[in-house]
């Protein structure tokens, strides 16, 4: 055990897995990836039960780039769990070994732990439910503590210290600053989402050149107002392809109705469904900033994902654009937005997307091809 200093939003202490009771699953639709160690035990597993699951599901994984991650997986069934659930959906190495056996993944999700500048950064991921419940309505945003804790080291996913000779002359040398500025834009409640995510773009735009850039741009009331339905969203709809690659049924069902709707909707249901979504989120303006302020802090938003800062940005441009496309076509087929169906729209749109293996990397290299990923197109949208 170590004294190390943390920074974690308050509601991280809240969350408890809720397993049997959850209404998706983490195991469900993803690869579960299992260490060097944990495999190692599973195959000293001498079980009448758990043995064949283990010969037949537990495989090396020849892609393996970090062993104490993805050493080995476990095949998924038919019906995308894994292949150690039981009928109550519980964990088979739990129940019969305890927690101790469970992999580095399984034990630490929905947990994230970053490692910055030498303090460790905790959060928590929206592709679990009842993560998302304890912090997307939280009124008054999301709060940061910080403290000091001996803790055993946890399993880290992005380690970066600025000061490193590597980043000397790149943006990363000004990360801390980088950071904070974006945060504070995108928490800035004297603007709608849609204006706080122009200012960031004119910032970020900006900033690869001069991150103590003072001056912010005035945003006009009509930003992104069309981006839902711009070309931007449909590329990445067709990147992504959510007919063949996209598993999770709860995400399906959001998608498919949006699409249903927009095939046959007349402009006055287009119309009154888009002022449906602009008076809710008008309204709750706390639910994107929610999100996004936790999904930028998880993500060591702009430096993570892809290189470039601004590619970073495009790619939070694209996920709103995307969640504006879904909402809007499931407010105009009569979905009411509430607590309970956001919750489950933000997580399942959270599972699908965020956990996808090239998703990213493939729309960000489309528009780089095409020459899209720059101020100028970007802020017409
Ligand atoms: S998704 Fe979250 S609540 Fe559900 S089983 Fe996994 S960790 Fe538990």
């Amino acid at each position: 055990m170590r004294k190390l200093k943390y920074i974690r939003p308050s509601y991280y202490t809240d969350f408890t897995c809720i397993a049997g009771e959850c209404e998706d699953n983490c195991c469900m639709g993803w690869f579960v990836d299992l260490d060097d160690r944990t495999y190692r035990k599973y195959q000293k597993i001498r079980h009448p039960e758990l043995t064949p699951i283990i010969q037949q599901t537990v495989r090396r994984n020849e892609q393996c780039d970090a062993p104490e991650i993805n050493y080995a997986t476990v095949r998924l069934t038919k019906q995308q769990n894994c292949a150690f659930l039981d009928d109550h959906r519980l964990c088979r190495i739990q129940a019969a070994y305890g927690e101790s056996y469970l992999s580095n993944v399984c034990s630490l999700y929905p947990r994230i732990i970053n490692q910055v500048n030498g303090r460790i950064e905790m959060s928590l991921s929206a592709s679990c439910p009842e993560a998302l419940r304890k912090y997307l309505f939280l009124e008054d945003g999301i709060v940061f503590e910080e403290g000091v804790a001996a803790m055993r080291l946890p399993i880290i996913t992005y380690d970066v210290f600025q000061r490193a000779p590597k980043y000397a002359g790149t943006p990363v040398a000004d990360l801390k600053l980088i950071r904070e500025v974006s945060n504070d834009i995108l928490s800035d409640r004297d603007l709608s989402f849609a204006e706080r995510l122009f200012v960031l773009g004119d910032y970020l735009w900006q900033a690869r050149k001069d991150p103590r850039r003072k001056k912010m741009i005035m945003p006009s009331k009509t930003v992104f107002s069309e981006l839902w339905k711009s070309d931007f969203v449909r590329m990445a709809f067709q990147n992504l392809d959510v007919d063949k690659q996209i598993v999770s049924k709860r995400y399906r069902k959001w998608h498919f109705h949006a699409r249903d709707f927009y095939e046959h909707a007349s402009k006055d249901a287009l119309k009154s469904a888009e002022k449906l979504f602009s008076d809710y989120f008008n309204h709750h303006v706390y639910v994107f900033e929610n999100y996004f302020v936790n999904l930028s802090f998880r993500n060591l938003f702009p430096f993570t994902e892809v290189d470039d800062i601004f590619d970073a940005y495009c790619l939070f441009v694209m996920r709103y654009g995307m969640m504006a496309y879904d909402l809007i076509g499931n407010v105009g087929s009569g979905v009411i937005l509430d607590q309970s169906s956001l919750i489950e729209y933000f997580q399942s749109f959270s599972k699908a997307i965020e956990h996808h293996q090239h998703f990213f990397q493939s729309f960000v290299l489309q528009l780089q091809s095409e020459r899209l990923n720059n101020w100028k197109y970007i802020s017409r949208l």
